[in-house]
């Protein structure tokens, strides 16, 4: 096992004894990294309160230690609320007619990283070897920088990262790029993804590589690769064997009749393509009427970052199209879209999966997308559902064996649709050994494994080039 100790960086912390935080992708990828190498964990305790304290609380659990910090309102505001979700994310989406750009969240942003920094800290070892996530904390290596440390920090982004002339509405465009060559290693969902991201360096004269997935940044080697994350592939296709059990499975069985069942599950968020995809199934059922009533569409949604204006917009938008494609299309015996705003659990969530003939995973861009995996993974190897994906999901670069739709094209999702629901059992069983041949390799281990092996073999963060 590794000698040095393991720090984990991340926005939300699984604390013990916390239900919450569990429907990101994030921390359902990590919980089974750190259960291996032990380690510390630090991060936002999820509690805003008045007077935040800078010494972060800490916990044991096994052989982790978590260390949280409470944000004030302000900070909440400005850093989460505000930069993180209202620029950084809808730009890193592609979606930049969504963007709020406001020089205070900026400073908020920045600032708190600042503040995350100091109070990591006094926790760290010399020998730690620091593994950041996601697009909260950009700016945290080179805050830790500030401060002296010289261990080997990584950065894993798990959303997607832009082309340059998107990239570029970012406030503060350059300073984050510059924030980047504090890393000794920086990690993407996929290539295309590094791709972009290195062109970004380039265009902005930040960075130039020097070889093979490397750049040097402001004298610092700074190693760029695509790490695509992985599910506990045989732990969720146990739980879905052993699902049937499950009460909640049951009763949707039951309430099912002889109908098939599509299932869609994502978190209430506008890069998913719900509208869309309300609208393809609309579309599906209109021009193949001999599946009225044969077919139930399962979405399950729960409501996410309700705080955050466009969020709220959406949430309208999307339970009013629901309501009007049942309205429209429904029957007295029959409801065609069940449209649910609640978390399941992975348990029951993997029963539902498996009792599925499609999953319907297509968001307008997303940088992985665990829900196609655990679809894959869920299925009746002698009877699998078919996986309806969008290229523009990170997992469409993996898994070859779904039908891969362009979300935003309505009557192609419909027509794949009306494939799946009609493709030969010969055909589904291909198609999902070769996606499940790829899911048993890249498991989660493999991908933490990966990652930390990459950034272990990643030239040294010296000091500055003369
Ligand atoms: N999830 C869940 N219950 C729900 C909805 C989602 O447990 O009701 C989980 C889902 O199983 C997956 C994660 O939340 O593990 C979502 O990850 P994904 O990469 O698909 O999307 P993200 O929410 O990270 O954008």
């Amino acid at each position: 096992s590794r000698q040095q100790r393991l720090v984990v960086v991340s926005n939300r912390v699984p604390l013990p004894n916390d239900g919450a935080g569990k429907a990101g992708g994030l921390t359902v990828a990590l919980e089974g990294a750190l259960k291996q190498s032990g380690g510390l964990w630090f991060g936002w305790s999820g509690e805003t309160v008045e007077e935040p304290s800078d010494q972060a609380k800490v916990s044991q659990s096994g052989n982790i230690t978590f260390a949280v910090l409470d944000l004030s309102q302000q900070d909440y505001d400005e850093y989460y609320a505000g930069f993180a979700n209202r620029a950084l994310w809808p730009v890193c989406h592609y979606r930049l007619d969504l963007v709020q750009i406001e020089r205070q969240e900026l400073e908020g942003y920045f600032r708190v990283n600042r503040a995350f920094a100091a109070s990591l800290a006094p926790l760290l070892r010399p020998d730690d070897v620091i593994w950041v996530h996601d697009y909260h904390f950009i700016p945290l290596a080179a805050e830790l920088r500030r401060l002296g440390f010289r261990n080997r920090i990584g950065f894993f982004l798990h959303i997607p990262w832009p082309p340059s002339d998107v990239a570029s509405a970012l406030p503060a465009y350059q300073q984050l790029l510059q924030g980047f060559g504090a890393y000794d290693l920086v990690g993407f969902h996929t290539p295309q993804d590094a791709e972009n991201f290195q062109r970004c360096l380039v265009r902005e004269n930040i960075g130039s590589p020097i070889g093979a997935g490397e750049h040097q940044i402001d004298g610092h080697k700074v190693r760029i690769g695509a790490f695509p994350v992985g599910i506990d592939t045989e732990g969720f296709a146990r739980a879905a064997a052993n699902a049937e059990q499950n009460s909640l499975v049951r009763r949707t069985t039951a309430s099912m009749g002889n109908r098939d069942l599509i299932i869609g599950v994502d978190r209430l968020d506008y890069s998913k393509g719900l509208k869309q995809r309300i609208e393809a199934f609309s579309c599906f059922i209109r021009s193949n009427p001999d599946f009225r009533n044969r077919v139930t569409y399962l979405q399950i949604t729960p409501k996410s970052r309700s705080d955050v204006p466009e969020y709220q917009q959406m949430q309208r938008e999307i339970a009013e199209q629901a309501g009007w494609t049942n309205g429209s299309l429904g029957e007295v015996d029959w409801t065609p879209v069940r449209y649910v705003n609640r978390t399941i659990g992975h348990a029951a969530l993997a029963g539902l999966y498996r009792m599925s003939r499609i999953g319907l995973v297509t968001p307008l861009r997303d940088g992985m997308n665990l829900v196609a995996k655990e679809f894959v993974a869920a299925q009746q190897p002698d009877d699998p559902g078919v996986l309806i994906l969008s290229r523009f999901a990170g997992a469409a670069h993996e898994l070859n064996g779904a039908i891969l739709v362009n979300p935003y094209d309505t009557e192609a999702c419909a027509a794949a649709i009306a494939r799946a629901l009609q493709m030969p059992r010969e055909e589904r069983r291909e198609r999902w050994e070769s996606m499940m041949g790829q899911l048993r390799v890249n498991t989660v281990d493999a991908w933490c494994q990966r990652f930390l092996s990459s950034l272990s073999g990643a030239p040294d963060h010296g000091p500055a080039a003369p």
